[in-house]
Parts: C-alpha cells; sequence; structure tokens
C-alpha cells in the first residue's frame, strides 16, 4: 500500500516535507478577498479552485455539479464511489507529464494568499472519551486511582452530544467563557470566568454517507469520508462542578476548533494500524474486522503572547483504544440516524509518558505540577497564549498534513449579566 511519493507537475508537492503532496489532496473552502468561498484542494503550495475546475469542464463528477458550493457536504453525500472517482481525477491531472497541466495550471491560487473556511457544513457533533491514558488520568484526578475507569469503559465508547453550532476553523480566536464553578466545601457555588481554560487533542472524524438504523464497524467505517484535527476547548473547573451525573455540558460549549483540510480516508489507508490489545473481549457488534486506527503522529505547540512556542505534548492517534468506526457503529446501536457532516471526536489523544498527555490538565496534574514553557511556566491557558495542534503521516519519501489546527485565546467578556 505504501508505494511512496507520488510525483506532481506542481513541484512544491515533491518536497519530502510538504504536507500536502498529490498523495493527500485534502479538501477546503477557500476564499481570495471579497471573493466568493469555494472548494478547493491543497496541492504543494496552492490550492487547486475545483469549484472553477468543475465550472470549466475539467472535472465532472457522477450527480454534479457537487461543487458549486462552497461546502464539501455534497461530495461527501455522493458515497465512495465519487469519493474514489474525484481522488483518481485529480490525480491524472495533476501528475507529473499530465497533458491538462497548461489547462489546469490557471486554477492554483498560492496557500499564501487564501483565507481557509470551515470545510464542511458540521451537521450534528458528538464528542467521545476513547482514549485509554487519558480516561485513566482524568479519571484517577476527578474520582481516584480505584474508580479512573467506570465499569463500563471497557466495553462501549463513552460519548456525549455536543454542539454543531460551536465548531469553528482553525484561526478563530476563542474567549475565555463565564461559568458555574464549585464553591469551596458546600459553599455557595460562583459564577466566573474559567480559571482552568484547557485543550484537548483530539482526531475527528467526518462521517459522509447517512445511515438509517444500526451498521456494523465496517459498514461504518465504509461511511467515513475523511479526518480533521480537532481541539476540544475544556473549562476544567466548569466541568467538575457540572458533570456528574449527565457528563459535560457548557465546559465544553464554548468552541471546538477544526483544522481546515479534511483527509480522505483514501489518503490514510497505508497508515492504517490496529487498536490495542483488548483486556476484556468487545461483544460482537463491536469488535473490528481489520485495522481502524491510523499512525498519525500529533503534537501540541503552546506560544504566550510575544514568546516562542514550546511543544508541550508530542503523541500518536494509534493510542486509542476505540477507532472512529467503532465509535460511529455504537452511536447507530440504538437506531440514531446518522447524517452527511456529522462530526465525531475521538476523545483526547494521551499516550502512556508524561509529556505524551493532550491535555493541560493532565500535562499539569490538575495543576499541581505546571509544566515549563519558553520563558515561564503553564497550568492552565492564559489570555493571549495560542494553541496549536499538529498532525502528521510519515510515508516512504512524503508526508501526509492536516494543515495546522490554531486557537488563539482571548480574554473573557466583562461580567455578561452586569447589568
Ligand atoms: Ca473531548
Amino acid at each position: 500500500m505504501n508505494s511512496g511519493l507520488i510525483r506532481s507537475w506542481v513541484k512544491s508537492a515533491n518536497a519530502a516535507d510538504c504536507p500536502f503532496p498529490l498523495n493527500n489532496l485534502p479538501c477546503g473552502v477557500f476564499s481570495v478577498g471579497d471573493e466568493e468561498l469555494r472548494c478547493g484542494v491543497a496541492i504543494g503550495d496552492y490550492v487547486l479552485d475545483v469549484t472553477g475546475l468543475e465550472e470549466e469542464g475539467l472535472l465532472s463528477l457522477a450527480g454534479g455539479p457537487l461543487l458549486d458550493v462552497p461546502f464539501w457536504n455534497e461530495v461527501m453525500g455522493a458515497g465512495p464511489a465519487v469519493w474514489a472517482d474525484l481522488r483518481g481525477r485529480l490525480t491524472a491531472l495533476l501528475a507529473e507529464g499530465s497533458a491538462d497541466q497548461a489547462g489546469v495550471e490557471p486554477f492554483l491560487v498560492p496557500l499564501a494568499e487564501v483565507e481557509l473556511h470551515l470545510p464542511f457544513l458540521v451537521a450534528e457533533y458528538t464528542d467521545f472519551y476513547a482514549g485509554r491514558h487519558h480516561a485513566t488520568n482524568v479519571g484517577t484526578m476527578f474520582r481516584g486511582a480505584e474508580n479512573a475507569l467506570p465499569p463500563n469503559w471497557l466495553h462501549i465508547p463513552i460519548g456525549y452530544n455536543g454542539r454543531a453550532s460551536s465548531v469553528v476553523v482553525s484561526g478563530t480566536e476563542v474567549r475565555r467563557p463565564w461559568g458555574q464553578v464549585k464553591g469551596p466545601d458546600h459553599a455557595v457555588p460562583s459564577f466566573q470566568p474559567s480559571r482552568r481554560f484547557d485543550i484537548e487533542l483530539e482526531m475527528g472524524a467526518v462521517v459522509g454517507m447517512p445511515s438509517d438504523g444500526p451498521v456494523t464497524v465496517a459498514e461504518a467505517d465504509a461511511m467515513i469520508f475523511g479526518y480533521v484535527l480537532l481541539n476540544d476547548w475544556s473549562a476544567r473547573d466548569i466541568q467538575a462542578w457540572e458533570y456528574q451525573p449527565l457528563g459535560p455540558f457548557q465546559a465544553k460549549a464554548t468552541a471546538t476548533t477544526i483544522s481546515p483540510w479534511v483527509v480522505m480516508k483514501a489518503a490514510l489507508e497505508p497508515f492504517r494500524t490496529a487498536t490495542p490489545p483488548r483486556e476484556v473481549p468487545l461483544l460482537p457488534h463491536l469488535q473490528e474486522p481489520g485495522p481502524m486506527l491510523y499512525d498519525i503522529a500529533l503534537e501540541v505547540g503552546l506560544r504566550p503572547e510575544g514568546g516562542a512556542e514550546t511543544v508541550i505534548a508530542r503523541t500518536n492517534y494509534r493510542e486509542m483504544y476505540y477507532s472512529a468506526a467503532q465509535q460511529l457503529a455504537h452511536h447507530t446501536t440504538s437506531g440514531c440516524p446518522m447524517t452527511t457532516g456529522d462530526l465525531l471526536g475521538s476523545g483526547t489523544i494521551s499516550g502512556p509518558t508524561k509529556d505524551s498527555r493532550g491535555s493541560l490538565l493532565e500535562l499539569s496534574w490538575g495543576g499541581k505540577e505546571p509544566i515549563a514553557i519558553a520563558g515561564g511556566a503553564r497550568s492552565f491557558i492564559e489570555d493571549h497564549d495560542t494553541l496549536t495542534l499538529r498532525g502528521w503521516c510519515k510515508g516512504e519519501g512524503y508526508i501526509i498534513g492536516f494543515g495546522d489546527c490554531v486557537g488563539k485565546v482571548t480574554p473573557a467578556h466583562a461580567d455578561p449579566y452586569a447589568r
């Protein structure tokens, strides 16, 4: 499967460290200046204007036009045969030696000149809690080591229904939220700006094909269009007070940032890897027919205002206990209909070591052990900090990148209820 770099006449796409070689072809939405939003595919240092290619008849897809709207949902809903056809046609147009180079070249726009937008309309958003190291760390802090993993954890991927309206694209500033937090002992709680605002390093699975009724893990895998990086911003002090017994609510509702490019599942195929060994066997409906995770290296950078960035965590998506396909299959067991544009957060991806933890809550162990950063220390996010998630798969002579998933935290508003 891992057959090496596919060379393109777009020279910058052939560099070994370019995140967007011809093997990748991730899907985004871009604009230039005040012009309308268009669908594009990243290649080298450029965005290929696929909306323009379709308009000019250089790219036609079954059931089209599918790219005449500023989101990828129509392509996603058209199904796996169209996804494969799209990749095949774009590869032919962009490959070294293509007879179409002169016709396609006018549709390349330098990445440096574009603004990127949400790549798809987020229909609904569900977030899971499916990383074992993370669940163990957080459970230990919140409930003690003996009760760290709840009794259901090794049998189902635990999740909650989030807010699609809160999903924003990389680069969007995130304002520190207000919320109700626990008072000392049994005192009255207080309403204040969160003092323990945090990130969660996750992958997001983007559902392409809808379902009506329960699906198998294999069917769920086939429904997934692609993956993004996802930062599930979390207010830990609000979460600790509100989460029992129904789980997170306002603590997770401020914003969720995703990377600007959806990397299609086909680009990730060479990097498939199995979930870890099961401590207890899963019930048959959640067992996997093959490897359903991916080897995706991940890191988190934190940069204070005016300062240098420190990489505060390095981990890998293969650390998850449950795959997105298992999560999606579980999501349908009740008959819950899944729709084109559903976004599934993996849950925080922490590794086994201290420097591989995907949240500040874990890195600073609840604030008890602040971590060193260039020019200072952090327990949680401070105002004007910029947090950047990065991810890549390393192939032979090429990498598959997702584009940075960036958010800067701005100070809380004045008391929103002061009159
Ligand atoms: Ca989460």
